[in-house]
C-alpha cells in the first residue's frame, strides 16, 4: 500500500531555497550514482569507493552548469541505506533549478516531502518514532525541544519500548500456542511471570504518558496570557520580558486592543505570552472585539498572569477581578502587582505574604528575573524535574498509541487476575501489541507468526 517505488530514484533539493553559499542537492536510489556520472565530468563515480568526496564539473551537453562537489554514500551505509549522492552547488536558485532539470531528464524523480526519510524508515534504518522525531529535530527551536528530539532520533524510548514489547510478543505466541492445543488444559505461559511482565510494561507505557504533558510543553510551548485592567501595565511588562519594543505603550487607557503575542525562551521552555485588551467593560465596538477575544484567549491558556496596579487596587478588588476572569480547572494563575517603584509600603504591604503574588515595577524593571523564575517554577511543578529521565514523549500519535495501550494492558490484567478465558487474554493482548507497534512502526501480525516459528519447531 506504499504509494512510492523503491525501485525509483529520487532528487530534491536538501538545503533551504535562496542564495547562500553552498545548495545541497540529494539523490537516492539504485541509479544515483549512473545518473550523476551521466553529467559529472571528473572521475567516474562508479568506480569510486563510499564515503568519498569528489570535484569536478555538472555538464548540460556541453553547457558547464556549475563546479561542484559531489559526496559519494554507498548503500547501506547511508542514511536512506541506498546509493546516495549529495551534490554541493553554488548557492543560487538559477543554477539549483538547471541541476535539478538536468537530473530529472536524466531519470531521476522530484523526491515527495520527507520521502528520503520515509525510505530510511522503509529500509529499516530507523523505527517510525525515530523517524519522527528528525521532523521534529529539524524543527526544534529551543536547546530543550532539540535536546529531546536528538535523543529520540538517536533510539529514545524507542529502544526500551520495543524490548518489552518483544517479551509481550513471547508471552503472546505462548497463549496462541495454547489455544492450538485446543480445550486441553496445557498451560506454556506462565501466568505469574505474565503479570509482572505486564506490569512492567504498563509502568513503562504509563511513565511515558505522564512525560507527554511536560513533552507538549517543551515543543510547542506554554501559552500564558497577560490580563488585567486598562494601564496595569501590561504592555510594559511583556516589553521587559521580550527585551523589546514590541508592544505598543500608552498612557491612554484602552490602546492595546489588539492580542500580541511573542515568545521568550526560559531555560529552554518557550513561554508564549498573549498582551490583551484590558478587560473592562466598554462602549468602543473595536476594544470591545478585543476585550472578548482576551476572555476567549484566556480560557485557552495554560497559565494567567493577572497584572494589576499596586497603586489603584485593593487585595478585595484583586481577588474579585480575578475569580471575574472564570478560569477552567487547571489554568494557573499568578497575580503580579505592578508599579512598586510607585506603591507606597500602606499599599504594597497587604499583597506581600502571599505565595502566588509577587510584586514588581515593570517600567523600571525592577523584579523581572524574579518573574522569570517563578514563571519557571510553574512548569517544573507540571513535571520539569522528571527531565533528568531519558525519555520525553513529545509526539500526539505517541501517547494516543500509549493510552490504547494502556487499555489493553488493563484488560488483560483484569483478565489474568479473573481467570478469563485464553481466548480473551490473546486478544486483549494482541491489542495491546498492536498500539505499542504502532509507535515504533514494527507492528505486524507476522510478529507473532515470527515468534512462534522462530522459538518453537512445531512441525505442523
Ligand atoms: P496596559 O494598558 O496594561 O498595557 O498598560 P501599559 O503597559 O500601556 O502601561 C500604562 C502606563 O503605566 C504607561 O504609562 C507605563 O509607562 C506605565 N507603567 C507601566 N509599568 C510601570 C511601572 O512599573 N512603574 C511606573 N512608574 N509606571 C509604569
Ligand atoms: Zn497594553
Amino acid at each position: 500500500d506504499l504509494p512510492l517505488s523503491l525501485s525509483d530514484t529520487i532528487v530534491a533539493l536538501s538545503t533551504p531555497p535562496g542564495a547562500g553559499a553552498i545548495a545541497l542537492v540529494r539523490l537516492s536510489g539504485p541509479r544515483a550514482i549512473a545518473i550523476t556520472d551521466e553529467v559529472f565530468h571528473g572521475k567516474r563515480l562508479a568506480e569510486q569507493p563510499g564515503h568519498t568526496l569528489h570535484y569536478g564539473t555538472l555538464r548540460d551537453g556541453a553547457q558547464v552548469l556549475d563546479e561542484v562537489v559531489v559526496s559519494l554514500y554507498r548503500g547501506p551505509n547511508s542514511y536512506t541505506r541506498e546509493d546516495v549522492v549529495e551534490i554541493s552547488t553554488h548557492g543560487s536558485d538559477y543554477i539549483v533549478r538547471q541541476v535539478l532539470a538536468l537530473l530529472l531528464r536524466h531519470g531521476a524523480r522530484l523526491a515527495e516531502a520527507g520521502e528520503f526519510t520515509k525510505r530510511a524508515f522503509l529500509h529499516g534504518a530507523l523505527d517510525l518514532a525515530q523517524a519522527e522525531a528528525v521532523a521534529d529535530l529539524i524543527a526544534a527551536d529551543s536547546a530543550l525541544s532539540h535536546q529531546v528530539a536528538l535523543r529520540q532520533m538517536r533510539g529514545g524510548f524507542s529502544r526500551e519500548l520495543r524490548e518489552l514489547r518483544g517479551q509481550l510478543v513471547h508471552f503472546a505466541a505462548l497463549l496462541e500456542l495454547e489455544l492450538d492445543f485446543g480445550e486441553e488444559d496445557v498451560e506454556f505461559a506462565d501466568r505469574t511471570g505474565l503479570v509482572v511482565l505486564l506490569q512492567q510494561v504498563q509502568a513503562l507505557v504509563r511513565r511515558l504518558l505522564r512525560s507527554f504533558e511536560l513533552g507538549n510543553v517543551i515543543k510547542n510551548g506554554v501559552t500564558t496570557v497577560i490580563a488585567g485592567r486598562p494601564n496595569a501595565g501590561k504592555s510594559t511588562l511583556l516589553n521587559a520580558l521580550l527585551n523589546e519594543d514590541r508592544a505598543i505603550v500608552s498612557e491612554v487607557a484602552g490602546t492595546t486592543r489588539d492580542l500580541i503575542e511573542d515568545e521568550v525562551s526560559i531555560e529552554g521552555i518557550r513561554f508564549r505570552f498573549v498582551d490583551t485588551a484590558g478587560l473592562r467593560d466598554t462602549t468602543d465596538v473595536v476594544e470591545a472585539m478585543g476585550v472578548e477575544r482576551t476572555r476567549q484567549r484566556v480560557q485557552q491558556a495554560a497559565l494567567v498572569l493577572y497584572l494589576f496596579d499596586l497603586t489603584t487596587t485593593l487585595p478585595a478588588e484583586l481577588q474579585a477581578e480575578v475569580e471575574a476572569l472564570n478560569l477552567p480547572a487547571g489554568v494557573g494563575v499568578l497575580a503580579v502587582g505592578n508599579k512598586l517603584d510607585l506603591a507606597s509600603e500602606a499599599q504594597a504591604a497587604p499583597f506581600r505574604p502571599r505565595p502566588d503574588t509577587l510584586l514588581l515595577a515593570a517600567g523600571p524593571g525592577i523584579g523581572i528575573e524574579e518573574l522569570r523564575a517563578a514563571l519557571l517554577a510553574r512548569v517544573r511543578l507540571a513535571g520539569l524535574d522528571q527531565t533528568g529521565a531519558s525519555t520525553i514523549v513529545t509526539n500526539l500519535r505517541h501517547a494516543r498509541s500509549l493510552e490504547q495501550a494502556d487499555r489493553h494492558l488493563d484488560a488483560v490484567l483484569v483478565g489474568l487476575s479473573t481467570n478469563g478465558g485464553t481466548e480473551l487474554l490473546a486478544a486483549d493482548l494482541r491489542h495491546a501489541l498492536n498500539a505499542l507497534g504502532q509507535i515504533t512502526g514494527e507492528i505486524s501480525s507476522d510478529d507473532l507468526l515470527t515468534s512462534i516459528f522462530t522459538q518453537f519447531c512445531i512441525g505442523k
